[in-house]
């Protein structure tokens, strides 16, 4: 079997607490086998040293959009309506390997905005070892209420042929079908729109009822998928978390007692702090380090809410709006706003684990997948360490930092 002994100058894992120092990881195969003091582990192993590096299990962003790019680039209607899918494809599959190499190894993948199932088809490229990429978790298309998602209508001649941004849905009937159609071309997860500026004057409001939710959410369960809901809006978040989603993504406007009961019913929080930024840069002449936009500040204060309540917080940018290979800014926020490098570093491994509910993930341990990376320097002490990825491996394969 394919032997590869790890030499870096420290190991983190969860479990460790503190970073331990001349440990070595002896990975056989696709998998962790040994991880023990570096004078332990003697192995005929191929040997690869990672001389004042810290080893950390791979990162994964749970909330991600690889078929979009930077929105001051190609806004996101023109993305939709003027690109086509093959073209999007091509782009996703660059973005896929800027991913990995920034040592994000997993991506829970929340739509394709408009390009059909083609991440199911990626995924299947990835695993077969056609193009690189993170292990992925996709959702294809997405589900929302008629009328209640981009491109709006009003923006265009309403005898225009707008192609869709997700698959639009009214009544129980149409939630189950499009949740078994999802499941049936590859959906590992269903993702659903909550709310949208649908309001009269461009408010955010619950687009689907609660019976709409609960259909969706009880045939998605019964086929063995987890639900990922995209919600800002207060009201649609507590229908939400009355339907049982499994995760909340933004959740921007959400009130202390929202995030209390997310707590209470063990709903994950994907807090997506990063692209308030990037949307801020781009349409509210926010500049880096200067003062933040209203939509920053919420995102901050839902961020600063779910953890005094004890939401499960896990690492989940929505990146994509700005640039692939970028998802680590999302740690350097969740630093920013109070927590401690550690924790961060949690959230993007063993938390998002158990979001994903993988326990063979996430971790640095005997008999767990090697999915890892090296960063220069100490990510636990300073999280700007976090962008600094020299070596990265993903199945036990080494697909970036081969001396
Ligand atoms: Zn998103």
């Amino acid at each position: 079997m394919n032997a590869t002994l790890l030499r870096p100058a420290r190991v983190w894992t969860a479990e460790f607490g503190e970073p331990r120092e001349g440990f070595a990881v002896l990975v056989q195969g696709n998998r962790i086998a040994r991880v023990d003091r570096a004078d332990a582990v003697k192995d005929e192993a191929r040997a690869v040293d990672l001389p004042g590096m810290t080893l950390l299990p791979g990162l994964m962003d749970l909330h991600s959009h690889l078929f979009l790019h930077p929105y001051n680039i190609t806004s996101w209607d023109d993305q939709v309506l003027k690109e086509s899918e093959a073209f999007r494809t091509v782009r996703a599959v660059k973005h896929a390997k800027d991913t990995l190499d920034a040592g994000f190894t997993l991506l829970r993948d929340l739509g394709t905005e408009g390009a059909g199932y083609a991440d199911a088809a990626l995924k299947r490229a990835i695993d077969s070892g056609i193009v690189p990429g993170p292990r992925l978790i996709v959702t294809t298309r997405a589900i929302v209420a008629s009328g209640g998602y981009a491109p709006m209508r009003k923006n265009y001649r309403p005898d225009c042929c707008l192609h869709a941004g997700a698959e639009e849905v009214s009544g129980v009937d149409e939630c189950v079908r499009a949740v078994r159609h999802q499941a049936a071309h590859g959906a590992d997860w269903i993702k659903l729109y909550a709310d949208y500026r649908v309001g009269p004057n461009g408010e955010t409001l619950p687009t689907f009822s609660l019976e709409e939710l609960k259909a969706i959410v009880n045939t998605a369960r019964d086929l063995g998928r987890p639900v990922a809901a995209h919600s800002m809006n207060d009201d649609a978040m507590r229908r939400c978390i009355e339907a049982g989603v499994d995760t909340i993504e933004h959740g921007y406007s959400g009130t202390r007692e929202t995030f209390q009961r997310m707590a209470e019913k063990d709903i994950a929080f994907l807090p997506t702090i990063t692209v308030a930024e990037a949307i801020s840069e781009y349409f509210h002449g926010y500049k880096r380090g200067g003062k933040p936009t209203r939509r920053m500040e919420d995102a901050a204060n839902a961020f600063r809410l779910a953890r005094e309540e004890g939401v499960v917080i896990g690492c989940g940018s929505d990146v994509g709006p700005f640039p692939h290979g970028e998802s680590y800014r999302e740690l350097g926020w969740m630093v920013k706003l109070g927590m401690s490098p550690r924790e961060a570093l949690e959230s993007a491994t063993s938390v998002a684990a158990k979001i994903i509910r993988r326990d063979d993930l996430g971790h640095i341990r005997e008999g767990a997948l090697a999915d890892l990376a090296a960063v220069e320097g100490q990510p636990d002490r300073d999280i700007c360490a976090i962008a600094k990825v020299r070596f990265v491996m993903k199945d036990g394969a080494v697909v970036k930092g081969m001396p």
